[in-house]
């Protein structure tokens, strides 16, 4: 008899990742256009001269650095390989077999993922026909069982976003033994005040953690780092599900070597922002639909032909990024890359 693995991976969704087309402009995944600054890469090479030796498994120099950021005691941060792995982590750490985790779909494709290998059971909610979060439905669909709810904000694939009163009202609502996750991959690129920083809503609240990662405006996909603040309790529990030293040193370097730069990052958001406005015009003059978008990408609900879309823009050497049935998302690259993408988009429509 061969060996056995788990029956139930069989119905487990798998994680789709953005494209690389050799030779096409890849607006897939949601990346920083630009590689690391000269400062990130010489940490990077500094640190990699070391790897011979373990990272610190607690990361404790980031840490620090985060929780001093934030204005939060260094137990209140967890730091994790990619705050997917921290999604992965949270339900690990909260869910035993049978219990739920709430979240909106379409929303961040590891959800359903990490909630599955961990043995609990997913619970989505659909989004409103303006593919924003139904937060009254989500409050509707908290049971006794539920443990856990994702709130993705601003949205990964649909670019909404949630206002301060909305998500106030919501958290409020949520049973106080329920962890309440705000996944805030793309919070650097929020420009509307009235969107709120998950920060600012951990103060008197015991049970909200926000994510956050370094792979979208600090530009370090490829190093995974991410990280959580959170109360105490939560984030011991996060480390005691962690794969020790699964956050590597070189990343630990240039998390650190990336805060040290904000300023310069977050001044290449600010182009992105500003692109981002650009594309959305030109896209809804070429007549998509496009939902406002507070992300580095933009929501293209094309439903059926979404794939046909991906495939026509593949033609132009554009990779996107499509959910098929659904509608495609486009990153928001450099300016020649987004006016490559539009004229593309524009030649499907004519
Ligand atoms: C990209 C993304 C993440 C995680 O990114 P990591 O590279 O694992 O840090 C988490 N949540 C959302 C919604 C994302 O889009």
């Amino acid at each position: 008899m061969p060996v056995q693995t788990r029956a139930d991976l069989a119905s487990l969704p798998t994680y789709v990742p953005g494209r690389s087309v050799p030779g096409a402009i890849k607006l897939a995944s949601n990346e920083a256009p630009a590689g690391p600054l000269p400062s990130v890469a010489k940490a990077i090479a500094e640190a990699a001269a070391d790897v011979n030796r373990y990272p610190d498994m607690g990361a404790w120099a980031l840490v620090d650095r985060l929780a001093r950021e934030f204005g939060v005691t260094t137990d209140e941060v967890a730091v994790g390989c990619g705050s997917v792995a921290l999604c992965q982590q949270l339900v690990q750490a909260l869910c035993e077999p049978g219990d739920e985790v709430v979240f909106a779909w379409r929303s961040f494709e590891a959800y359903p993922i990490v909630t599955h290998i961990a043995g609990a059971t997913g619970v989505r909610v659909p989004l409103t026909p303006s593919h924003e979060h139904d937060l009254d439905a989500m409050l509707a669909a908290i049971t006794p069982r539920t443990r856990l709810v994702f709130v993705c904000n601003p949205n990964n694939p649909t670019g909404t976003s949630i206002r301060r009163e909305a998500l106030e009202r919501f958290i409020d609502a949520v049973p106080a033994d329920v962890l309440v996750v705000l996944d805030e991959a793309y919070r650097e690129y929020v420009t509307d005040a009235e969107v709120p920083d998950g920060m600012t809503l951990r103060a008197g609240r015991e049970n909200v953690a926000v994510l956050r990662t370094f792979s979208k405006a600090y530009g370090l996909a490829g190093l995974r780092v991410g990280y959580a603040v959170a109360p105490a309790h939560v984030t011991t529990a996060l480390r005691q599900v962690y794969v020790p030293f699964s956050l590597n040193a070189v990343a630990q370097a240039a998390a650190i070597a990336s805060l040290d730069a904000a300023g310069e990052l977050l001044a290449r958001c600010a182009e992105t922002c500003e692109e981002r406005t650009r594309v959305r015009d030109a896209l809804l003059d070429a007549g998509f639909e496009v939902p406002p978008t507070q992300a580095n990408f933009v929501w293209l609900p094309l439903g059926e032909r979404t794939a046909e879309f991906a495939e026509h823009m593949l033609d132009s050497k554009v990779v996107v990024r499509p959910f098929v049935g659904e509608g495609a998302r486009v990153t928001i690259g450099t300016p020649e890359e987004n006016d490559v993408m539009i004229a593309a988009a524009r030649t499907y429509l004519t």
